[in-house]
């Protein structure tokens, strides 16, 4: 039987004239943002506002945003297969879209909501270059690990976890941006638990468009079929990492992958995750 270990769920051994003005402001905004970049080494910065703070800030946060981002808390209640915070009038166990789309993979885990903070920080990591938020945000899902208590952790790991994978991009997304986010992050995380980091274990065998625009139908459409597992992993309890889960699909996508190559439990965890959707 699997053991976990205390503090760790790593198994041993084994993402107009007023248009113009806002767009100059924008534009200065980042001009600034820019010119601090030169002045201020990483960690001296908000990694979301970009404000100027001391060493000594918890994840490199400001008071004000470390105040503002709508973390996902110790006891917090929670949909028991995705991880996104449940709907306060919604009395079930489940989340409305997991009742409505079952999903292949066994369990997700969240650090915070989704929001204009959370989409802020992901965006300086993925698109400003700043590769330091990825261990950051290990750090935070290495938190909220310990933030379970052990009856969560057996529910969620059932055991504990072999090894964490990461998301693998596009070629032509891994070339243009020069790193996967997902590994930085997964990288920063696995340090923490003393686990292993396969970024191999999964390849990206098709391009896919851009999830954003699309409804959840059309996003599982276009990840069919674009991942593939690049070895035997017979028995094994996967913990995939990424930036974010929104419907699920490419969680979904990884897991049908992952266990058709044997895995025996596929875990999905990100550093933010969407509002449940409720239908009205
Ligand atoms: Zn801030
Ligand atoms: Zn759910």
């Amino acid at each position: 039987m699997k053991s976990i270990r205390p503090n760790s769920t790593y198994r041993s051994p084994a993402r107009s004239a007023t248009r113009t003005t806002a767009n100059f402001t924008a534009a200065l905004t980042d001009l600034f943002r820019d010119a601090l970049d030169l002045i201020y080494p990483a960690g001296l910065k908000c990694i979301c506002c970009g404000a100027i703070i001391d060493a000594t800030r918890t994840y490199s946060l400001c008071n004000q945003c470390m105040a503002k981002v709508n973390w996902i808390t110790a006891g917090a209640r929670t949909c028991d297969r995705c991880g996104k915070l449940l709907s306060e009038n919604d009395p079930a166990d489940t989340c409305f879209s997991c009742r409505e789309n079952p999903h292949v993979f066994h369990r997700a885990l969240a650090c915070a909501q989704y929001g204009a903070l959370e989409r802020d920080i992901i965006f300086s990591m993925k698109y400003r270059g700043h590769t330091e938020i990825g261990d950051i945000l290990g750090e935070i899902m290495w938190d909220r690990l310990q933030s379970l208590d052990e009856m969560e952790k057996q529910e969620i790991f059932q055991g504990g976890i072999d090894v964490i994978a990461t998301v693998p991009l596009s070629r032509q997304s891994l070339l243009a941006r020069g790193f996967n986010q997902s590994y930085l992050m997964a990288a920063g995380l696995a340090r923490r638990m003393e686990a292993p980091c396969d970024q191999d274990l999964l390849r990206r065998i098709r391009n896919t468009s851009a999830m954003k625009s699309l409804t959840p139908a059309e996003r599982r459409k276009n990840i069919r079929g674009a991942f593939e597992v690049t070895r035997d992993v017979t028995g094994q309890h996967v913990l995939v990492v990424d930036d974010i889960y929104t419907t699920g699909s490419t969680a979904d996508e990884i897991a049908a992958a992952l266990t058709a190559a044997g895995a025996g439990r596929v875990i999905f965890f990100t550093f933010a995750a969407g509002a449940d959707v409720v239908k009205s």
